[in-house]
């Protein structure tokens, strides 16, 4: 590395630990920062001679780098942005203390997918999807999905591993130089997605199957695909894997991890087995017991996440619980994007600063709820076992504060 970047990068290092010590994070954002200050170019210098996967998608993409990384961990050490910081300062911090390592699996926010390409000249691309998040509407769906079309036309070496079920990221697939994998994973929410991103037709659906009713867009056929809790791989081959991560939504992600991995030469029944290792993600699945509950944790931070969320859920007692914070967006009327019908059948109790809108989208949707003013509450109002908790993103904070608080 030329010096300005050993430089760029100690001090990235430096700063990041000192922000660890004071107790701020983990560091890596202000670490990224201040190397890319110093070196703007940090970033293509750290991540020149590796070789490295990109994982991006507006849903899954936290949880499929951690499957990924365990798939390559065949290989040797993998260097990730394992904290979920996943613009460039998180990838300059994640590349800077990773030392000689040879592989890399880093998260990107689809946003910054272009500049994250431009800067690590990727071997691999992953695209799990495009959705809304909670104010955006489908406008900006293809908008992005139009980006992403554009930073492939521009890398020429970087392969990509894209999901067959998502039209939006077909078509922005399509534009790859290097070749496109294509797996399936499943698509739940679909209200993205019923207008051709290429000629404004609509986009017809049998099953899994779906096609451009004008145009030439329609789903290839993947090469890997899900089969009653099994990866298929492209030769057919049914591969188990045994995850610590609950839901179908999981099993996709695991295949999309081992097609990854195939492209650098690891074999699928050699890293399956790694799959096992990943069991908790940033707090998200994670399991606690207290006074004879056993509570689990799902994140579900827009419409699509919150069906995948209902997959993931345990037929038991369910606790939902939706803030409107900044961080989470102030208008909730996304609420009505969402249907709750599959909470049907179950105990169902709500909370947080939003429970009353809550409240109202469920009677809408009959399913019968009880309102609980604190998390506590809750866990004395279910029976012993389990109880599932889905919250939205500050919501969930709170609530794995208050466990880290009580543990
Ligand atoms: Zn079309």
């Amino acid at each position: 590395m030329p010096l300005r970047a050993k430089v760029a990068s100690s001090v990235s290092r430096t700063a990041a630990a000192l922000s660890r010590a004071a107790g701020r994070g983990d560091g890596s954002v202000i670490g990224g920062w201040i190397g890319l200050k110093i070196d703007p170019e940090l970033l293509a210098h750290l991540a020149s001679g590796r070789e490295i996967a990109l994982v991006s998608g507006t849903n899954g993409k936290t949880t499929t780098t951690r499957l990924t990384t365990a798939a390559l961990g065949v290989l040797g050490t993998v260097a990730t942005n394992s904290f979920g910081a996943n613009m460039p300062t998180g990838h300059t911090s994640a590349l800077a203390k990773a030392g000689a390592t040879r592989y890399a699996v880093l998260e990107v926010d689809e946003h910054y997918l272009g500049q994250v390409m431009a800067a690590t000249a990727p071997r691999v691309v992953a695209l799990l999807n495009l959705s809304r998040d909670q104010l955006d509407r489908a406008k900006e769906v293809a908008m992005m999905a139009q980006l992403w079309r554009e930073a492939l036309r521009a890398a020429p070496d970087a392969h990509v591993v894209a999901n067959a079920d998502d039209p939006m990221v077909v078509w922005a697939a399509t534009q790859a130089r290097a070749g496109v994998t294509w797996f399936s994973a499943g698509q739940r929410w679909r209200d993205d997605s019923w207008v051709c991103p290429e000629c404004g037709a609509h986009i017809a659906r049998i099953g899994d199957d779906w096609w451009c009713t004008r145009c030439a867009l329609r789903r290839p056929e993947p090469q890997w695909r899900v089969d009653r809790g099994a990866v298929v791989d492209p030769s057919g081959e049914r591969h188990e894997v045994k995850l610590a991560l609950p839901g179908t939504v999981n099993v996709g992600n695991a295949a999309t991890a081992l097609a990854v991995a195939a492209r650098f030469g690891v074999r699928p029944q050699d890293a399956a087995p790694h799959l096992a290792e990943v069991t908790s993600v940033a707090g998200r699945y994670a399991q606690v017991e207290r006074d004879g509950r056993l509570i689990r944790l799902l994140l579900a931070k827009n419409p699509a996440s919150w069906l995948e969320a209902f997959d993931m859920a345990e037929q038991a007692p369910t606790l939902l619980s939706i803030n409107a914070r900044d961080p989470d967006g102030l208008d909730t009327s996304w609420l009505f994007d969402v249907d709750f019908a599959p909470l049907r059948g179950r105990p169902v109790l709500i909370t947080g600063d939003r429970a009353f809108d809550l409240a109202v989208r469920l009677e809408v949707n009959e399913v019968p709820f009880r309102h609980v003013s604190t998390f506590a509450e809750a866990v004395r109002t279910v029976s012993k076992g389990r109880l599932e908790v889905i919250a939205n993103y500050t919501a969930f904070q709170d609530i794995r504060a208050e466990l880290d608080r009580v543990l």
